[in-house]
């Protein structure tokens, strides 16, 4: 029997909070149930708002937690060289493209284009204009050599057109507590994401699905808001030739005012409540999960 292995993998760009407690208190108990491995994760390829003092406020926190994890912890950070061959490959197989709009030249061009019907990721967000997908290369060229800034964007459209429709690499399995469902992944519901920035050769998604196959990851177990960007996730594991993990997109803890915790509300903060003389046992009783 091949051993399962679960990960959890938390950005340094802010502190810990009950919902982040949540999702590793949980893998732990998956893993443990499985007899399975858990692996911590840092995920700190954005090194401008990812700092040390987060990363070491992240150990502290699961450490008061009870969380194990195995180590060597893999740090994203560290791995950029990996991640800029992964790119390169899809450089070379033309399905991503240098974009070069800003955001107020986004905003400008869907207002002149009639506004209001322009498609929306599941965010709310634009979705990026097809203007740049078909710029010669000649001029691509032109812009990088003058040092224009850009990102680089996945052609979701050539992406999806390398697979049949209808094959198996358009779904992933989703498991909840009581069922396990296949799940259409919808990649284009997204657009023309970003697979990496001029300087930094990687971008959230490919970092992921990357890392999740690099580790053998068998589950990913994470929240909810984490559910249609799946979609996106499983047409690059497609396109890189890696195998998916099986997915569990656990529920969001909410703040007392029904809304999504975030990395700025303090008081369900991990640290706040740790300093405020709250036992960890308190905190794993509060999710349901001791
Ligand atoms: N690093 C991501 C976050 O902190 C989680 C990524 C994932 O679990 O796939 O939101």
């Amino acid at each position: 029997m091949t051993l399962l292995t679960f990960r959890f993998a938390p950005s340094p760009n802010g502190e810990l909070h009950l919902g982040h407690a949540y999702s590793a208190l949980l893998n732990q108990r998956m893993a443990a149930q499985a007899g399975g491995r858990l692996l911590l994760r840092i995920e700190d390829i954005d090194v401008l708002r990812c700092t040390p003092e987060f990363e070491a406020g992240i150990f502290r926190d699961l450490e008061w937690l009870g969380l194990n994890w195995e180590q060597p912890v893999r740090r994203q950070s560290e791995h950029f060289a990996e991640y800029r061959a992964v790119l390169d490959r899809l450089i070379a197989e033309e399905l991503v493209y240098p974009a070069f709009m800003s955001r107020g030249e986004i905003r400008a061009f869907i207002a002149e284009t009639g506004g209001r019907d322009w498609p929306r990721d599941p965010d709310g967000v634009p979705l990026y204009p097809p203007l740049d997908k078909h710029l010669p290369a000649r001029e691509r060229k032109r812009r990088i050599a003058d040092n224009m800034p850009f990102a680089w964007r996945l052609d979701v459209e050539a992406a999806m057109a390398r697979f049949a429709a209808g094959l198996s690499w358009a779904e992933f399995i989703d498991e909840t507590m009581s069922a396990t469902r296949t799940v259409a992944a919808r990649p284009q519901d997204w657009g023309d994401v970003i697979v990496a920035r001029r300087d930094i050769p990687t971008s959230y998604h490919l970092a992921v699905v990357v890392d999740d196959a690099l580790q053998d990851i068998s589950h990913v177990v994470r929240g909810l808001d984490l559910y249609s960007a799946t979609g996106v996730q499983r047409l690059l594991q497609q396109l890189l030739g890696l195998s998916p993990p099986r997915y569990f997109h656990h529920r969001l803890i909410l703040g007392p005012d029904g809304r999504k915790l975030s990395k700025s509300f303090k008081d369900t903060g991990l640290a706040a409540l740790r300093d405020a003389g709250v036992p960890a046992r308190d905190v794993r009783h509060l999710l349901e999960l001791d």
